[in-house]
């Protein structure tokens, strides 16, 4: 099939790809003059494993193709997807100026059918806004499915080829099939397609990602509480996500959940509830524990260096929100130094894949290490701030010589508690152990 993807991030170049490995033509829109000249050149915008080389076995197989003009890509495709920003408007509620753009573009553009499928992560109602925006520009048919991703940044290409369901949002059996036949490499292979109606399927994105901030959000405050009567959150995890109606997955504490969706998808169905007048109190809730649970260690550093952290330098392991990402939106890291900055701390960070994007922001307010070593070198206290592997079973003896003072604050409960005590440091988590 032919197939256009409007927007390039995380979602539309991932989708763009996997769909061209299966055979498609995917053009790939984007208004980044410069990031669709760098793609045209065979360079991956965006750090995401795998994707590189399926990338350019699709470009040299001629299956996907970038431009900045959308006319073109339309006029060669039946399917146009929108995979474009939703990002929090002021007031939190999703700002939809990207995809309504886009929508009067299309009704603009379009010179027979279409079948708009909406990518975006979008309120309720958000098709019908589609569908009315094209429908003032033209009056050829057309029709607009909503079709929720739930790639995970990270495993975004294992997820596109292996998806555990596909949601189809739309009323049109003509819309329908086609989308069949569409996933019909996926379905083949067993991968359900939940049919339901555009509003059902635009709900279920954010009921989906609200249950999985508000599951971590809760494991966190069982951490904080085992803090306080010393039990170990390690062990209350086993045992609770034994239970298959629990499961083990999302039970991991930490210092709270970031990037581009969660925060995001959060307040915008808080404020979609207030738009209708019904109040989300778990969500409001959630929202503000995960705030205070993002730099729940600065206090803890503070305590440690006896309420003074003027002068002390800081070594930062990760920046990015997760691992196996470049993505820093709403990142934890980024909350925990521009606090310990204005604390009068000094930081040195080291994520290679993150630190283009973290420059971007804080410029050279940081220093940035070029290997996890060398960003302890005179460091008063680490702290972790992203699970990357590379983090996981480090050179006690060597961090020791580099550092001043042997102190870890693990956001990520990246080691087994007695490890870093055997090497004589001291050691803070989360939830594991009380710490007076
Ligand atoms: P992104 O910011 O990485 O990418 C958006 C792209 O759209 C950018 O390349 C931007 O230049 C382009 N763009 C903006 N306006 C445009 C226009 N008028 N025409 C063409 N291109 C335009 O965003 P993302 O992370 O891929 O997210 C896209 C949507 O998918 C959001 O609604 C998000 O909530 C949702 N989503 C994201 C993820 C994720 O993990 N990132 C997962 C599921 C759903």
């Amino acid at each position: 099939m032919n197939i256009t993807i409007v927007g390039t991030g995380y979602v539309g170049l991932v989708t763009g790809t996997t769909l061209a490995e299966i055979g498609n033509s995917v053009y790939c829109v984007d208004i980044d003059e410069k990031k669709v000249e760098a793609m045209k050149n065979g360079v991956v915008p965006i750090y995401e494993p795998g994707l590189e080389e399926m990338f350019l076995r699709n470009i040299q197989a001629e299956r996907i193709f970038f431009t900045t003009d959308l006319k073109e890509a339309l006029e060669k495709s039946e399917v146009i997807f929108l995979a474009l920003p939703t990002p929090p408007g002021e007031d939190g509620s999703a700002d939809l100026s990207y995809v309504l753009k886009v929508a009067n573009d299309i009704g603009d553009l379009m010179t027979e059918y279409k079948v708009i499928v909406n990518k975006s992560t979008v309120p309720v109602g958000t098709a019908d806004k589609v569908r009315d925006t094209i429908a003032a520009k033209t009056d050829i048919p057309f029709d607009v499915v909503s079709n929720p991703e739930f790639l995970r940044e990270g495993f975004a290409v294992e997820d596109c080829m292996n998806p555990s369901r596909v949601i189809i949002g739309s009323t049109s059996e003509k819309a329908r099939n086609i989308m069949a036949k569409l996933y019909q490499p996926f379905t083949n292979i067993g991968v359900p397609i939940i049919n339901m109606d555009e509003r059902s399927s635009e709900l279920t994105k954010y009921a989906a990602n609200s249950f999985l901030a508000v599951k971590i959000t809760f494991m966190n405050e069982i951490a904080n509480f085992c803090e306080k009567v010393g039990a170990d959150v390690d062990l209350v995890r086993l045992g609770m996500g034994s239970d298959d109606r629990i499961g083990h997955r999302f039970l991991f504490p930490g210092i709270g959940y970031g990037g581009s969706c969660f925060p995001k998808d959060v307040k915008a169905l808080l404020n979609s509830g207030k738009q209708e007048g019904y109040d989300f109190q778990l969500l409001d809730a959630t929202e503000n524990i995960n705030k205070t649970q993002k730099v729940i260690l600065v206090p803890e550093l503070e305590k440690y260096f006896g309420g003074n952290l003027q002068g002390k330098k800081i070594a930062v392991w990760g920046l990015a929100f997760k691992a196996n990402t470049d993505d820093i939106r709403e990142a934890s890291s980024l909350d925990n130094i521009k606090l310990l900055l204005e604390k009068g701390a000094q930081v040195v960070a080291y994520d290679t894949i993150a630190e283009e994007n973290v420059r971007k922001i804080l410029g050279d307010k940081i220093t940035y290490a070029k290997d996890m070593y060398s960003a302890l070198e005179g460091a008063d206290a680490l702290l972790i701030a992203t699970e990357w592997p590379e983090f996981k079973n480090p050179n006690f003896s060597l961090m020791a010589q580099k550092m001043i003072n042997k102190a870890i604050f693990d956001g990520r409960n990246m080691f087994p508690l007695e490890l870093p005590e055997q090497n004589n440091f001291f050691y803070k988590s989360i939830g594991r152990k009380l710490v007076t």
